[in-house]
């Protein structure tokens, strides 16, 4: 069977595994009730009924025993029988959770298990033929689930693993692992001094130190002139308003869940903003508007409250107040085409400075339940395919998953473990326009309604920042680290020429840091490095005398001597070109 191992995809042999982890569990922990294991990103999972958690212990011998099974190279038979006949004998062995799986299936088919030596499960397959094909695999963690996802149902213990094809995949992946644990954005959130949040401001509400506003400070500047440049406005909305506003705008219908509760004010109702949509969309109508005046774009950093239950948050991914880099575009219908074609390519342009350069790109076409004319659909979805077509971007169409107002693009990024986030967004409506009543005079003298885009390049700073700082693992380029030089000084005798260089770099712009402290050379550079400062200057008696710098980069242990106006002209090129730098 050995020789058949290469033709499974890793999605048969990682449910495989699962089966193969229940079949160990059954055989160590009879008590145990099985429910179900199916295949996720990168592994499986497979969730237990069991009073007791499964300890780190646990996991260790059930690994062991299902590589005992694996050897044995039991074949794994799959058999269709009656519903009655299944239920029968699920029912016999006493697995409450597989009969109720069974009740639920509509269909009078025959329902299909697959066997391996004294243990059988309920499935619809595929499987590799025989436990000797499961050879690369490993359990990570457990978790407490509820069945079936909710909670008035009974807990279970999930347990977690990874197959792959071969060792070597399975090392690399292991490595992969490891590495995204030392980046995760919370550890080096504190280690940085980035962020945080705390329990008197409340979950989901982020606090952004010194050195995260520096970080976000340099992409908001960033993200502002770019956007300058390609013909947006900047605008400011407050951060609430009246209920009245949502009521139009349809939120608090079908959004209602995920706004803050309502507060009172002079008699009147107020809600957190959860969008920005209607506050752009007021600046519209705050003129007569002609068609010389479109397209307008209306751009803004605009920061939003949307309920989120406190067990769904984490770090500054999921969180209940953040700040979108959002933008409405108002345009003629016979714009849209080349308004989106635009928008794609300023996404790319910004996502690339960040060095992210591939891409998984998803149109999401027209659901059942939707709002607008057949034609309204076909002409954005059109554009919106146009708009890929034209930056060659390659795409998948997610047939009826766009927002009932309007078809979409979504992109996500591949960051430097290979890992995708969503972030960018562009969404086509006909919705808003029309609840708003909004228009503007066509050349024909008539009032018209425009097309209304929305769209989010980063999606939430928060979140885009917690990719960065996974991304980069904390390494910011120098373009946008926090201290982009720190001065480390050998003894207090060079303290005056540290001064000097200070100035002279602070003068040029850059972020300069000094460190003062009576500690010895050796332990100032290894803090230095652990705050991942990508240049170090050592300055001693012979870099006072002959006015130089010991210039030394994060990664490096090589320490080069160069005049001040060298190492300005390397920080400035490399600033410029927003490279990740070679350290
Ligand atoms: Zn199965
Ligand atoms: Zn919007």
């Amino acid at each position: 069977m050995a020789e058949d191992k290469k033709k499974y995809d890793l999605d048969t042999l990682r449910h495989s595994a699962a089966h193969l982890m229940a079949q160990a569990v059954k055989q160590l922990f009879p008590e145990t009730l099985v429910t179900i294991g199916p295949v996720i990103e990168d592994g499986f999972y497979y969730d237990f009924e069991r009073a007791q958690p499964f300890v780190p212990e646990d996991l260790e011998k059930i690994e062991a025993r299902m590589r005992e099974l694996a050897k044995t190279d039991l074949p794994i038979e799959r058999k269709e029988l009656p519903r009655e006949e299944a239920l029968a004998m699920f029912g016999g062995m006493g697995e409450t959770f597989k009969t109720e799986i069974i009740e639920g299936i509509d269909s009078k088919d025959p329902i299909s298990t697959y066997t391996q030596g004294e243990f059988t499960d309920l499935c619809r397959g595929p499987h590799v033929h025989s436990t000797g094909a499961i050879k690369s695999f490993k359990l990570l963690h457990t978790s407490a689930a509820y069945w079936r996802g909710d909670e008035r149902n009974p807990i279970l213990q999930r347990i977690y693993g990874t197959a792959w094809h071969n060792d070597k995949e399975l090392k690399a992946y292991l490595l992969r692992l490891e590495e995204a644990k030392k980046r995760d954005h919370r550890k080096l959130g504190k280690e940085l001094d980035l962020f945080s949040v705390t329990d008197e401001i409340g979950p989901g509400l982020i606090l952004w130190h010194p050195k995260g506003a520096r970080v976000r400070g340099l992409i908001e500047d960033f993200w502002k002139q770019e956007h300058y440049k390609h013909g947006y406005e900047m605008v400011y909305s407050p951060h609430a308003a009246k209920v009245d506003l949502w009521k139009t705008s349809g939120h608090m219908d079908f959004y209602k869940d995920n706004i803050f509760s309502p507060m009172d004010i002079e008699g009147k109702e107020y809600v957190m903003k959860p969008m920005n949509c209607p506050f752009h969309i007021q600046i519209f109508q705050s003129h007569l508007r002609s068609y010389r005046d479109l397209p307008l774009r209306f751009g803004e950093f605009g920061t939003v409250y949307r309920y989120e239950r406190s067990g769904v948050l984490h770090g500054l991914l999921r969180v209940r107040g953040f700040t979108q880099d959002d933008a409405h575009l108002f345009c003629r219908p016979s714009q849209i085409q080349e308004e989106i074609a635009k928008v794609l390519d300023l996404i790319l342009f910004i996502l690339r400075a960040f060095g992210f350069s591939e891409y998984k790109v998803y149109l999401s076409t027209r659901p059942g339940k939707s709002v607008g004319s057949d034609g309204d659909w076909e002409t954005a979805t059109e554009a919106l395919k146009y708009a890929l077509e034209k930056t060659g971007l390659e795409y998948e169409v997610d047939p009826g998953e766009g927002v009932f107002y309007g078809p979409k693009i979504d992109i996500k990024i591949k960051d430097s473990l290979n890992r995708y986030w969503q972030v960018s967004t562009v969404q086509v409506d006909f919705n808003l326009p029309q609840r708003f009543d909004i228009s503007y005079i066509e050349e024909d003298g008539q009032r018209h309604q425009p097309i209304m885009i929305h769209r989010a390049l980063m999606g939430s700073l928060e979140r885009f920042f917690g990719c960065l700082i996974e991304h980069y693992g904390g390494a910011f380029p120098l373009w946008l680290a926090p201290t982009q030089v720190i001065l480390l000084p050998i003894t207090d005798s060079q303290h005056p020429y540290v001064e000097e260089v200070a100035g002279q770099l602070a003068a040029a712009g850059i972020r300069v840091e000094k460190d003062l402290r009576n500690e010895k050379i050796g332990f100032k550079i290894r803090e230095a490095q652990l705050q991942k400062i990508p240049f170090m200057v050592v300055l001693g008696d012979k870099e006072v005398e002959s006015r130089t710098l010991a210039v030394r980069k994060r990664r490096s242990k090589e320490t080069r001597t160069v005049d001040m106006d060298a190492f300005l002209g390397e920080l400035t090129q490399e600033i410029r070109d927003k490279t990740l730098g070679n350290d």
